[in-house]
């Protein structure tokens, strides 16, 4: 084959005007969201370009996100697995404790610029609804952040704390009454209040130009990486991976490092209890081409192309499609793929936990678990790093019940 034809990767051509990233992404919404969309487009190409904007944004994710977060040699877990030296990007020490404050805040300053008032979102687990609660008491804004019934009542404490930051949670009652309805009642309110009303989307996910947007929000975690890493070793790893549920963490840590083609890059998806229909989030395993909420990505479907259901021990991966750009940048074989079972989830979380004294959330846990099978495979001169997503606060209690060691 010849290989010298292929376009040199320019991480920076994606997506075009339209959302396209290759084959993925684009605009899949009702024709009343299309004008919106456009101005936001437009709103958010202008803000970028601006210097006034991006050093207001850099002030915020110093002084309320509390950036930059350390670059953290694993010594304890790389002695215990005894192959690559494993460094861990702390996102677990953000406010509201994972990365979801990168984005929140700077589509909320984008929220202030275009004069809107009032912000909605969705959450699952919740992190997303505190971030955005946290940051909307921070700039004065309205929030009304919508939240599946059944992801309410098992993320009680999490509802709790949105309420104390002034948020409107709204419980929605449809369907499985989990995130994919949440989404779709928050793009029922954008429709209809459109002109006050910003929406925070959560994930590299929806329609362009959610995916750009929130990819661009994260890029300041790989950029923290290149630096840190070339002062602490004075060269940059060999593997870097990310847990993978939208894609947000991972695009934004990876993005930076896209066109160092000595570079491993690997997004873990959760495998949940086995790769058989209904079991799993693993969208590379068992997805398909089709859209879903805004965008064209693989997603998990059965044959007449309803959507699947979904299952993962971390509620962050549970969802039934990936960001369009890791569609696309796992067809040009820049990032692979693979997938880490509850099981072996379950066994990161507690032996991070153990060995370093860092209680990463259950999505981080999936990276973590991939790194004890991937390190003993490397060099001892090489270096694995992943991202460590967020905090294990919230999951405490779960983890417990699962083990069975709380009564809870
Ligand atoms: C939400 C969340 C994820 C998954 O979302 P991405 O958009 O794929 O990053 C992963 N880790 C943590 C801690 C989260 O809160």
């Amino acid at each position: 084959m010849n290989t010298t034809t292929k376009p040199k990767l320019d991480r920076f051509s994606l997506p075009d005007a339209r959302g396209h990233f290759g084959a993925y992404g684009g605009m899949f919404v009702p024709e009343t969201l299309m004008g919106p969309l456009y101005d936001l487009n437009k709103a958010y190409l202008e803000a970028r370009s601006d210097p006034a904007f991006q050093e207001e944004l850099a002030r915020q994710l110093k002084e309320f996100a509390g950036r930059p977060t350390e670059l953290y040699y694993a010594e304890r877990l790389t002695q215990q697995l005894g192959g690559a030296k494993i460094y861990l990007k702390r996102e677990d020490m953000l406010h509201t404790g994972a990365h979801k404050i990168n984005n929140v805040l700077g589509q909320l300053l984008l929220a202030v610029r275009m004069g809107k008032k009032r912000v909605i979102a969705e959450t699952g687990a919740g992190q997303h609804g505190i971030a955005t609660a946290a940051a909307c008491a921070r700039f004065g804004l309205e929030c009304v952040i919508y939240m599946g019934a059944e992801d309410m009542r098992r993320q009680a404490l999490n509802v709790y704390r949105m309420r104390l930051c002034g948020a409107d949670v709204r419980g929605v009652e449809a369907g499985q009454k989990t995130l994919k309805e949440a989404i779709n009642e928050a793009m029922r309110d954008w429709v209809t209040n459109v002109r006050s009303t910003y929406y925070v989307l959560g994930s590299a996910l929806g329609s362009h130009p959610y995916p750009m947007m929130v990819r661009d929000f994260h890029q300041v975690i790989g950029k923290e990486v290149r630096k840190q890493m070339l002062e602490k070793e004075g060269r940059l790893p060999d593997e870097m991976a990310a847990c993978v549920g939208g894609g947000s963490n991972a695009i934004g840590f990876f993005f930076e490092f896209l066109e160092d083609l000595d570079i491993r890059l690997v997004g873990v998806e959760a495998g949940g209890r086995g790769l058989d229909r209904g079991d799993h989030a693993a969208r590379f395993e068992g997805g398909k081409l089709g859209v879903l909420q805004g965008c064209k990505t693989w997603i998990l479907q059965d044959p007449e192309g309803q959507i699947e259901l979904t299952h993962s021990v971390s509620a962050g991966l549970d969802y039934a499609a990936v960001g369009p750009e890791h569609a696309f940048y796992k067809d040009q074989g820049r990032i692979e793929f693979g997938n880490i079972s509850d099981d072996e989830a379950l066994l990161g979380f507690e032996t991070l936990s153990r060995l370093e004294g860092i209680i990463p959330a259950l999505e981080t846990s999936h990276v973590v678990a991939y790194a004890l099978r991937r390190a003993p495979e490397m060099r001892s001169d090489q270096i694995l790093c992943i991202n460590l997503s967020g905090r294990g606060d919230k999951d405490v209690q779960e983890a417990g019940r699962l083990r069975g060691d709380l009564s809870v």
